[in-house]
C-alpha cells in the first residue's frame, strides 16, 4: 500500500473516530451519581457506555468495545475516570466528559496525522513507582517559636553593585504591577497563579506561560528564592573559595606529598574579597531570574508583595485581587529558630540593619552570606546538610568553628559510618564537634568587642552524661538547626487549603491541596528540600493542574548530594527504610583506596555502596561519600529510573583511570557473586571441551 493511501486510511479513521466520540457524548447517560455517600456530578457509567458502543454497532464484542472507549478517551482526551484513578472499563465507575478549556485544545498536526493538545509538548515527568527514603524532619527542636508573620527576612546586605545589580534583577525598586485585564473595573483573572518566585514558582509560572496560559506570579521578597539569594548558589561559591584554601593552606601534608613546597604563611585568605566573589557570582546569574526576563521574555505577570488567599479562587497582592483558575503555592521555608533564652532578640538585633552600635552576630542562611568581615570563632547549631557545608567552608577560610547538635551523630540522613567519612575529615580541618547537648540554656552579649569589631557573645548548654552547665565563648552564631514550611501568613484558610505549621501544605500524591484548584510545589510542601526536587514536582503540577495529568510525587527518584569534601550523595532506599519494609538486600561496596585514580589523586576516602534486591541485581538505594560523589550519583540515579541492574552496570565501559569506575567495578562485585561452584565447574567443562 502507498503512503498516500495510509494517510487518507488513517484521516477515514480518524474521521470516524471523530464521529463516535461527537455521538458518545450525545447519547450516553450523563447525571449525578452517588457512591458510598459521595456525589459525583455529571458522568456516566462505564458498562453503559460500552452498551451505547455495541448498540450501535460500532463494536461487535464488548472488549472490542472497551477498546474502543479506551481510545476515545486517550485520543481525543474525551472523558476520564471520575478519580482518575482506572481506565475505561466494562464495569460500575463513573466517568465524566473533560471540557475543551481544561484539556486544551486539539490541532491537527498533519505532519503524524494525529491530533495533539498543549500537554503533548510537555515531556513526561517519571512513571513507576521510585524508590524513596523515609525522610523523616530531622531538626534539633521543632517547638514553633515564630510563624511566617513575625518572621524578620533577612535583608540583602552591604548594598554594593553586585547586591544592586542582583536586587535591580530579582527585586526591581521601581517595579511596578501589571495593569489589570479589564481597566473598567480593574479585575485581573488568570489560567494560574503561582505564590513564590522560588525555584518551584518559577519553573511553575514559565513552563504554564509556555503551553500558552496566562500566568502571574507573586514573590513578597526576592525572586529566585533561597536557592539563588540565600541557599544553593551563594554556598557552592564559598565553599569554591573554602576549598582552594583548604588545598593551597590547610592541606599542606598532601602538597608536601605531591612534591610542592608552600611556606604556608603565603597562603593568605581575603575573606572580604571571597564574600565579594559570593555576591558576584550571585549577581552575574540572577538574570536568569529577574522580573524583567519573566514579564518580557518568557511572558509571566509579576507581582511583587506578599501574596494572601482572599478566597477558594482569588488571592490579594498590593491591594489587587487576581482571580484564577488554577493556583500554585511554592512558598518554600525558613529557618527554624530554637526556643533558647535571649535568641530571638539577638536574632533581631543582627537582623536590624540600620543599628550604629556593634551588632551581635546570630545568623541563619538568610544572612550568613552579608558577612563582609571573617568572624574568629564561629559557632554553628545543627550538623545537617546546611550546617555542616557552611562550617566546613568557614573554617576553611580561617574561622575557628564548632558545630553543635543533640543527636549525637553528623548528617543523620546518610548511613552513620559514611557520614563518619566526612565528619573525620572536618575534624583534620580543625572543625570541633559538640554533638551531645542536652539542652541549650541560654546565649548572652559578653559585653566584650574583638579585634574584628563583632561583640562577642557566650551560650550555656548541658551536655549529656555531665551535670555541670558548660559555656562557649564566640563572636559568631549561625543556626542551621533545621527549617520550617512557609504556610502561614497568607490566609490559606480562606482557600480552603489545609496545612501543618511544621508538615506544610497537606498535598495528595499528584501534589493537589484540599482546594482542588490549588497545587503545592517544593520546599512549602515536601520533605525532598531541594532546588531540583522543587523543579520536577513543578514539571508534574504544571501537567496536572492545566491538563488533567496523573503524574504523581511517589513516582520521582531524587538523588540528593551534600557538597563538604568529600562529598556524601545518596538516591533509592537507605538500609533503615529497607528493614522497615521487610525488603532483603544485599550490599556492595567499592573503596576509593581500592580505585586507581583516587591512589593517584591521594583523595582515597571514601567509597561506593550499592543496596541491591537479595534475589535479583536491581539496584534499591545506593550512597557515594568521595569527591566528586555529587556528580557520580546520576550514573546509579539513570540506572534505577531506566530498570538497569548490577549486570548491565557491570558490563558498561568507563574511561580508565576515574572515580566513577568505582560504580562499574561494584556491578563486577555482583556478578561475581552469580559465579557459584556449580557454574564455575560448568563453565570449567565448557573451556576444556575447546581444547
Ligand atoms: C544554605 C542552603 C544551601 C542549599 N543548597 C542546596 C543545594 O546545593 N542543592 C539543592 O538542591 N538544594 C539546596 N538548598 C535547598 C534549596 O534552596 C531549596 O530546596 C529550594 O530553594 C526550594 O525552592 P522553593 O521554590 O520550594 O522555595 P524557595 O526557594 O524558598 O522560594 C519560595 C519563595 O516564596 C516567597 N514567598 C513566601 N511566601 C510568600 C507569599 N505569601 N507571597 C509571595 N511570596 C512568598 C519567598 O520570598 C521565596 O522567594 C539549599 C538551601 C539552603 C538554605
Amino acid at each position: 500500500m502507498s503512503d498516500s493511501n495510509e494517510t487518507s486510511d488513517s484521516a477515514e479513521f480518524r474521521k470516524s473516530l471523530e464521529d463516535i466520540a461527537f455521538n458518545f457524548r450525545s447519547n450516553v447517560d450523563i447525571k449525578d451519581r452517588k457512591y458510598r455517600l459521595k456525589t459525583y456530578k455529571q458522568c456516566f457509567v462505564g458498562s453503559e457506555g460500552v452498551d451505547y458502543l455495541l448498540e450501535t454497532g460500532h463494536a461487535q464484542t464488548r472488549e472490542d468495545a472497551v477498546m474502543l472507549g479506551r481510545s476515545l478517551a486517550h485520543e481525543f482526551h474525551l472523558f476520564e475516570h471520575v478519580t482518575r484513578d482506572h481506565e475505561f472499563a466494562d464495569d460500575y465507575k463513573f466517568y465524566r466528559f473533560v471540557d475543551a478549556s481544561e484539556r486544551g485544545t486539539l490541532t491537527m498536526d498533519e505532519k503524524i496525522g494525529k491530533y495533539v493538545r498543549w500537554s503533548d509538548f510537555l515531556a513526561p515527568v517519571a512513571s513507576g513507582e521510585a524508590l524513596q527514603p523515609a525522610f523523616a524532619a530531622k531538626s534539633e527542636n521543632l517547638e514553633l517559636i515564630e510563624s511566617k508573620d513575625q518572621h524578620v527576612i533577612g535583608q540583602v546586605w552591604p548594598l554594593d553593585k553586585y547586591n544592586t545589580q542582583l536586587l535591580d534583577n530579582v527585586h526591581p525598586p521601581s517595579w511596578q504591577d501589571p495593569k489589570a485585564h479589564n481597566e473598567k473595573d480593574g479585575t485581573y483573572s488568570y489560567d494560574m497563579v503561582v505564590v513564590g518566585g522560588g525555584t518551584g514558582g518559577l519553573i511553575t509560572a514559565a513552563g504554564s506561560a509556555g503551553v500558552g496560559a496566562r500566568v502571574a506570579m507573586i514573590e513578597e521578597h526576592m525572586l529566585g528564592g533561597d536557592c539563588l539569594n540565600v541557599g544553593c548558589v551563594p554556598s557552592k561559591a564559598l565553599i569554591h573559595s573554602a576549598n582552594l584554601a583548604h588545598t593551597l593552606r590547610g592541606d599542606m601534608e598532601h602538597l608536601a606529598d605531591a612534591g610542592i613546597s608552600l611556606d604556608p604563611s603565603a597562603v593568605k585568605v581575603d575573606f572580604e574579597k571571597a564574600m565579594e566573589r559570593v555576591r558576584r557570582i550571585r549577581a552575574g546569574i540572577s538574570h536568569h531570574d529577574s522580573a524583567e526576563r519573566y514579564s518580557k521574555e518568557l511572558g509571566v505577570q509579576i507581582f511583587l508583595g506578599r501574596g494572601k488567599f482572599t478566597s477558594e479562587r482569588t488571592v490579594e497582592v498590593n491591594g489587587k485581587t487576581l482571580t484564577f483558575k488554577r493556583a500554585v503555592i511554592a512558598t518554600g521555608g525558613y529557618p527554624n529558630l530554637l526556643p533558647i533564652e535571649g535568641l530571638k532578640s539577638l536574632h533581631d538585633k543582627a537582623t536590624a540593619i540600620d543599628s550604629g552600635e556593634p551588632r551581635p552576630i546570630v545568623m541563619t542562611n538568610e544572612t550568613i552570606f552579608n558577612l563582609t568581615k571573617r568572624p574568629q570563632n564561629m559557632l554553628v547549631i545543627g550538623a545537617g546538610v546546611i550546617g555542616m557545608e557552611l562550617a566546613q567552608a568557614m573554617q576553611r577560610l580561617g574561622s575557628k568553628v564548632k558545630v553543635m547538635g543533640r543527636s549525637g551523630r553528623v548528617l543523620p540522613k546518610e548511613d552513620a559510618d559514611l557520614a563518619q567519612v566526612v565528619k573525620d575529615q572536618m575534624i583534620k580541618d580543625g572543625v570541633e564537634f559538640r554533638l551531645d547537648v542536652s539542652e541549650y540554656l541560654r546565649i548572652e552579649m559578653t559585653g566584650e568587642v574583638l579585634d574584628n569589631g563583632y561583640p562577642e557573645m557566650k551560650l550555656a548548654v548541658m551536655e549529656k552524661g555531665n551535670d555541670e552547665v558548660v559555656e562557649f565563648k564566640f563572636d559568631a552564631l549561625l543556626l542551621a538547626a533545621g527549617r520550617r514550611p512557609n504556610v502561614t501568613g497568607m490566609d490559606l484558610e480562606a482557600a480552603k487549603v489545609d496545612y501543618d505549621v511544621k508538615k506544610g501544605l497537606l498535598v495528595s500524591d499528584k501534589l493537589q491541596t484540599t482546594n482542588p484548584r490549588i497545587f503545592g510545589v517544593g520546599d512549602c510542601c515536601s520533605e525532598f528540600k531541594f532546588t531540583h526536587a522543587a523543579d520536577f514536582m513543578a514539571r508534574a503540577v504544571i501537567r496536572n493542574a492545566l491538563f488533567l495529568g496523573k503524574e504523581k510525587m511517589s513516582n520521582l527518584l531524587i538523588p540528593y548530594a551534600t557538597f563538604t569534601s568529600p562529598e556524601i550523595a545518596s538516591v533509592g532506599l537507605y538500609e533503615s527504610d529497607l528493614k522497615k519494609k521487610g525488603m532483603e538486600f544485599r550490599v556492595f561496596e567499592k573503596h576509593f583506596k581500592d580505585n586507581d585514580r583516587a591512589i593517584c589523586d591521594g583523595k582515597t576516602a571514601g567509597m561506593v555502596r550499592f543496596r541491591v534486591d537479595a534475589k535479583s541485581d536491581r539496584i534499591l538505594g545506593a550512597s557515594i561519600v568521595g569527591e566528586g560523589a555529587g556528580n557520580m550519583i546520576s550514573e546509579v540515579t539513570l540506572a534505577m529510573q531506566s530498570d538497569t541492574g548490577m549486570t548491565a552496570l557491570a558490563a558498561v565501559i568507563h574511561p580508565y583511570p576515574t572515580t566513577a569506575e568505582a560504580v562499574r567495578q561494584s556491578g563486577d562485585l555482583y556478578s561475581k557473586t552469580r559465579l557459584t561452584t556449580t557454574v564455575k565447574s560448568l563453565l570449567r567443562g565448557i573451556i576444556s571441551l575447546q581444547r
